[in-house]
């Protein structure tokens, strides 16, 4: 049996819609608007891909009995959001998508979600995620971070099981797929929708998280044998100097914990001083975009 024929099926299984790529490629196999004969399932006026895309295996029989199409899965119809991390191009030094979204993972003060998970072509990863009830949601592009995009109601994903030239897409996991977690959905609100309405448990959570991160940081430097407190103090420094480019935690309320902690490790106010400094400006300046990763 046709393998292709196969993996279709099994997604539909999981109640996921496809419809056929053309093969080797990520384009629909089925016409576009301007294209369209007005007849068989378009008798009654254009259905694109996206009202096209079905459970029914008899139809899916049908259409990869034509040819070894790749397989798209029509993310809004089947319930999905799915998380599109890229890679960017590689004369671009811009942090992948997958670095900047556990970044933003962590900041919310959560692992990255374990779900089922694909490998793309390019090197980058779906993380699929079933949609939350009653939420109907949009693709975006660019609005979460830089290289990373979501699929759900107007796009789709190429199925694992699929080949480009660029090469396969493969499962990376088992098929469990989670729900949208409230604070990733939160997460992956547009920035200007997140400063015009914010969702106060996220942001509370947030600053749980840089609190918990301040104090444990404190401990290690006040703790830190001679030797290692310059060092422990500097890289103190630079973990916490990016809650507050994010503006979870305010400066000065940093300088004066890890300034505290130096100097109960033994450390002069002056060297205390000039190495929170340096470490924080760093810090501070490398997380502007809330890009980097930890
Ligand atoms: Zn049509």
């Amino acid at each position: 049996m046709n393998t292709l024929l196969t993996t279709a099926l099994d997604l539909t299984a999981r109640g996921w819609h496809v419809f056929p790529l053309r093969p080797g490629t990520k384009r629909p196999a089925l016409h576009g608007e301007a294209a369209c004969p007005r007849t068989g399932p378009c008798a009654e006026g254009h259905r694109k891909w996206e009202q096209r895309a079905t459970t029914d295996p008899d139809r899916i029989r049908a259409a990869w009995a034509k040819a070894p199409f790749n397989i798209g899965v029509a993310t809004g119809p089947s319930g999905l959001v799915v998380v599109d991390l890229d890679v960017p191009k590689e004369e671009s030094d811009a942090p992948c998508g997958a670095a900047t979204f556990k970044a933003l993972c962590e900041r919310a003060g959560h692992p990255v979600p374990t779900t089922y998970r694909v490998r793309t072509a390019s090197g980058g990863q779906h993380l699929y995620f079933t949609a939350p009830d009653g939420a109907r949601l949009s693709n975006t592009a660019g609005t979460v971070a830089a290289s990373v995009d979501t699929r759900a109601w107007g796009g789709y994903v190429v199925a694992a099981g699929s080949t480009t030239p660029a090469g396969p897409y493969e499962a990376l996991s088992g098929p469990e797929t989670a729900v949208l977690p409230t604070w990733l959905h939160n997460v992956m609100q547009p920035a200007a929708k997140r400063s015009q309405a914010p969702c106060t448990a996220v942001a509370g959570q947030k600053r749980r998280y840089a609190d918990v991160a301040l104090s444990s940081e404190t401990r290690n430097v006040a703790a830190a044998p001679v030797g290692e407190r310059e060092a422990t103090l500097f890289r103190a420094a630079r973990a916490l100097g990016r809650f507050v480019a994010w503006g979870d935690l305010p400066r000065h309320v940093v300088e004066q914990a890890l300034q505290e902690g130096g100097e109960a490790a033994g450390l002069t106010t002056s060297e205390c001083r000039s190495t929170l400094r340096s470490a924080l400006n760093w810090s501070i300046n490398h997380n502007q975009t809330r890009r980097a990763a930890a």
